[in-house]
Formats: C-alpha cells, sequence, structure tokens
C-alpha cells in the first residue's frame, strides 16, 4: 500500500472541476480522506461492499463506488490507494488488558518460546544486552515444549544466576523464578504457599521455583512498584503495539481507575491513538457509582463498565462445573458469593453501569445467567438508568445446553475470545469428557439462539493479534491447521460473522453502534486493512497476514511503511 501523490494532484483538478460545476446548488463537500484500490468490506448489511470510501473531519461522508467517490478528492485531500489490500471497519479486540500487553513489549517478551532450551538462550541473551535489577519476562507457555515439563529454578540459575529472574506463564497463573529470587523472597521447601496458591516441590521437598496463582505473590515484592510513568510508559506501549495490529480499539478489562485517568490524559494529549472503553475493578466501583461515565475529551476514552469475577480457569481446574472435573476430583470454585453480588448488580442496573463478569464453566456461567436475571427482574426498567442493560459474560466458555438460549433471551451478551477455543481444546476434552464438549465454545449455537458475540483476545494471555482471532473463529483450528476429534467444527462462525464478532458487535457490546461498528456513512471514520482480504482467502493463509493501516477517527494511527 502506498499513497499516491501524483494522481492526487491529477485527481484534485476533477474535484476542483466539479466544485466550479452549475450543476449543485450548495458547493460539494470535499474529502479530508479517501481509500480506495481493494475491497472494502463495511460489516453494513444495508451495503456490504464498496469500492471507496471517503472521509471528513473524523466522519464517513461518503461510502460506495470510486467514481463517486473521485468528485469529492480537492486538492489538500489525502487519498490513500490499498493496492490490493483488504479495506474492513476498525477492527476491536472487546476483552484485552492494554498495560499488560504493553509490560509484555517493555520486559522480555517470551511469547511464542518453542522450548525450555529456547527460554533459556532467550533470557541469556536479553541479560546481555539488558542491565536490569531484576529480570522479569512473560508469556511462556510450555504446553507444546519437547521437554514436556515446567521450567525450574535450576535451568534459569543455568543462565542467569546472579540477578533475581522472574517469568510468567502466559496465562498469567503461574510463575517460575530463580534460585535468587526464591532466597532474596524467604521461600524454600518448609514454606507455607498461600490461601489461593501452591508452591511446586520436587520428591527432596525442595522449591522448583514455580509459584502458582496467589503465591505468585511472594515474589512480585522483589519487582520495582509501578509508577504513573510507567504505567503511562505501559498504556501509551500497549496502545502503540495495537495499532500496529490493526486495532482501532480495545474494551480493557480489569482496570483501576488510576488508569482511567492517565488513559484520558494520554488520549487527549494524543499519546494514546486507539479508543479505549474500560471495564474497571470492583474495588473502585464507587467511582462510577457516584461520578457515572467518564470520557476523555476526545471522547475516544469511555469508561462506563465494571469487571467482576464468578470462577476460575479451566487449564488450573478453577472454573465452577456442574458436575466433579473427568479428571480430577473438584467441581472448581466460585471466586465470589452472591450476597457480595447482588447490590453491587442492582447498584448498576440503577445507574446504567455495565456488568462484565468473566464467568469459565458451566456452574460459572448458569449462576451469572441466575443472578443477572435475578437482578433484571427485582430492578424494573423504570428504576433503570437505560432499559437495555448490555451486561456481558466475558468468556462463556463452558456452558450447558439448557443455557445457550438464555443468553438472548435476556439480553445477556457472551464476550468470547477464538483464540482460548483452539489452545484450550488440548486439555479440554481431559478435563471435560466428551458430553459437556457440545456447549464448549458453542459460538455458532450461540448466535444461532439470537446472541451476538464480540471477539476479543484476553492478551496478553493470547498474543493479541486480529488475524489469529479471526481465523480461529472461521477455522477453529491451531494455527498448524491441526483440530481434534473433540474439537466441533460446526462451531465455528462464518467470515460474515467473524467480521461482525471484532467491528459491528464489539460497538453494540459498548454502546457505540450508533456511532462505530461498521463503514457507514454518518459514523465515526475507523478503519483498519490488512494486506489479505478476510472474506476471501484461503483460511491457512488468514493468520499469516498483517495490518498495513489503522485508521482512528479520521486520523492514521498505523500505517506499512
Ligand atoms: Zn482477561
Amino acid at each position: 500500500m502506498r499513497f499516491i501523490s501524483t494522481l492526487c494532484a491529477a485527481i484534485a483538478l476533477s474535484g476542483a472541476a466539479f466544485a466550479q460545476s452549475d450543476e449543485t446548488a450548495t458547493a460539494p463537500q470535499v474529502a479530508d480522506m479517501v481509500v480506495w484500490g481493494g475491497p472494502i468490506y463495511t460489516a453494513d448489511d444495508s451495503q456490504p461492499t464498496a469500492e471507496a470510501v471517503a472521509i471528513r473531519d473524523g466522519h464517513f461522508i461518503f461510502v460506495g463506488a470510486r467514481a463517486d467517490a473521485q468528485l469529492l478528492v480537492g486538492p489538500d485531500t489525502r487519498v490513500i490507494s490499498l493496492d490490493g489490500a483488504a479495506l474492513f471497519p476498525g477492527f476491536v479486540d472487546a476483552h484485552a488488558h492494554l498495560a499488560g500487553i504493553g509490560e509484555r513489549e517493555l520486559t522480555l517478551n517470551l511469547e511464542g518460546t518453542p522450548s525450555l532450551a529456547a527460554l533459556k538462550e532467550a533470557i541469556q541473551s536479553w541479560r546481555m544486552t539488558n542491565r536490569p535489577d531484576v529480570l522479569v519476562g512473560r508469556g511462556w507457555i510450555e504446553t507444546h515444549w519437547p521437554e514436556g515439563r515446567f521450567p525450574s529454578r535450576w535451568d534459569l540459575d543455568d543462565v542467569v544466576p546472579d540477578i533475581p529472574v522472574i517469568l510468567v506463564r502466559a496465562d498469567g497463573h503461574a510463575l517460575v523464578a530463580n534460585s535468587l529470587a526464591l532466597s532474596k523472597a524467604g521461600i524454600d521447601g518448609t514454606t507455607t504457599p498461600p490461601y489461593g496458591g501452591d508452591i511446586i516441590k520436587n520428591a527432596l521437598g525442595e522449591a522448583t521455583g514455580m509459584l502458582i496463582d496467589a503465591a505468585q505473590d511472594l515474589v512480585s515484592g522483589l519487582i520495582p512498584a509501578a509508577t504513573p510513568e510507567s504505567r503511562a510508559q505501559e498504556l501509551t506501549t500497549g496502545a502503540q503495539v495495537y495499532a500496529r495490529y490493526g486495532w482501532t480499539g480495545t474494551h480493557n478489562m480489569s482496570v483501576p481507575w488510576t488508569d482511567v485517568k492517565i488513559l484520558e490524559r494520554l488520549s487527549d494529549e494524543g499519546d494514546v491513538g486507539i479508543r479505549v472503553y474500560n471495564s474497571i475493578e470492583p474495588k473502585d466501583a464507587e467511582q462510577l457509582f457516584t461520578g457515572g461515565m467518564s470520557t476523555s475529551r476526545n471522547g475516544h476514552i469511555v469508561t462506563r463498565a465494571i469487571k467482576l469475577y464468578m470462577d476460575g480457569a479451566l487449564g488450573s481446574r478453577g472454573a465452577a462445573l456442574l458436575e466433579p472435573y473427568s479428571d480430577a476430583d473438584t467441581s472448581g470454585l466460585l471466586l465470589t458469593t452472591k450476597e457480595n453480588t447482588m447490590p453491587i448488580l442492582r447498584r448498576a442496573l440503577a445507574n446504567g453501569i455495565q456488568i462484565n463478569m468473566h464467568a469459565i464453566g458451566d456452574r460459572g456461567n448458569r449462576l451469572l445467567l441466575d443472578w443477572f436475571e435475578e437482578a433484571f427482574t427485582s430492578v424494573p426498567s423504570i428504576e433503570r438508568a437505560v432499559a437495555e442493560p448490555r451486561w456481558r459474560d466475558e468468556h462463556s466458555q463452558i456452558v450447558n445446553r439448557a443455557d445457550i438460549p438464555r443468553f438472548a433471551r435476556l439480553g445477556v451478551i457472551p464476550s468470547m475470545q477464538p483464540s482460548h477455543a483452539i489452545g484450550d481444546f488440548f486439555f479440554a476434552p481431559a478435563r471435560l469428557g466428551e458430553d459437556r464438549l457440545n456447549g464448549a465454545y458453542a459460538w455458532a449455537s450461540l448466535i444461532k439462539a439470537g446472541s451476538i458475540i464480540p471477539g476479543g483476545s484476553d492478551a496478553p494471555v493470547e498474543r493479541g493479534d486480529p488475524l489469529i482471532e479471526f481465523y480461529a473463529a472461521v477455522a477453529r483450528k491451531d494455527l498448524k491447521g491441526f483440530q481434534g476429534p473433540d474439537w466441533h467444527p460446526e462451531e465455528a462462525v462464518t467470515r460474515g460473522q467473524a467480521l461482525k464478532m471484532f467491528t459491528l458487535w464489539p460497538a453494540i457490546a459498548s454502546f457505540a453502534e450508533d456511532r462505530l461498528g461498521s463503514i457507514t456513512v454518518g459514523k465515526e471514520a475507523d478503519l483498519t486493512a490488512f494486506n489479505i482480504d478476510l472474506m476471501t482467502a484461503d483460511e491457512a493463509a488468514i493468520p499469516k497476514g498483517h495490518a498495513v493501516l489503522t485508521v482512528v477517527d479520521g486520523a492514521v494511527v498505523f500505517e506499512e511503511q
């Protein structure tokens, strides 16, 4: 993709000619930007494709034929030729953690590390070019490693023994620390793990360096504390990474109120270019209940949701199930109680605040629907700030088939992350058995039952690449093209549905469909172009593509050079 300045000048003449024509009573509009030269998909059912789009003052003023768009080109119009790249409405990641994405970038990024040997090499070479007091990395996952085991402190000591090393697993539920980090934190074979955590020990009773869930806090004191400046740097970096991936916005989950204020400032000052819809930590809920929805001056940062947790995750058997796990004597655990949750739900309804609640297991999802239903019944529409609360079930991973129609009936939105499925299906059959997989990652069934599904990545748990998410949604295969016998291919979605998962449906799930989510005249101009046509490309080619252009509110926030 490139900019055609010579062509731009030539076309400017035709625009000028049009402006002087007597045929129009009013002066025709001149566009700030025109994009054409490749397939354009709008996610607007009334006009699904177009040859050209024109933007003025941050809004779409024209969507249609190239010949008509040419009439809107003036001397100062920026004309962008797609050169065959495909254009879409701005892609939005409906579930991610922006500061964590920036943090992954600013520390040692271990995402995609193919083996334990490669992990050791990565920290050794990073250590040679960086001089940190503590080496912090994130993103490794051992599931596919040829070594077939967790890393240990001795592995890390082999390569970096002289400073504390702390490497967080991709899912954030475990870390491995080297011997120096353990001894500085006072951890040895006799240490009792805290409630909700575990210190893994070997046959000799020695701590191996692996700290699970709450036990990770034992070493967190070694990591330099975040400052407002370091936090701002993480958020800015996360937003840059996301613009480069082609995201024009993200729904930012579990956000402390301090981040909301930093993001609003960074956005108004132009340091964060993408849109962010914040879902805040429940400890800060009072800010929304008393202050109401918060918005940056430019309207790009919107905060009106609270993130709650129902249960744990499937990998660590924390997801709450109706029947015990197939491979362990447990049914998972709830992370909250109804007594604690119902008052928050009622206040949220009365104040027009959206609830985004994490639920993974079939019991977790059923309870979520039960509690939401009870709240809806107890607070009649007339006492609500908004009639349609659009509350969301974040993940909705394992759902009992009987509960699938309840989502649409109650207006509860399943917010799902396609890449979770293609990772989890390697262990989900063992955890759940064959029957329960009928309602696992049941995208097609939920859509058929009348639901919309805003699609997300949960980065930095996953990479956060829109093309991996789109591919996972339509192919339901891993990145090598593998699909196991229990993966339920019939739950994959169509390409048209996948497009809405990352454009129109996140807009609806954030109350923004009147101004975002599709390429429609009058809407704010958010665009993403990829170097491949997602609607026609070979399935296997999709995750190999990349973004070439990202436009937010009519301004280019990323372009491939
Ligand atoms: Zn998450």
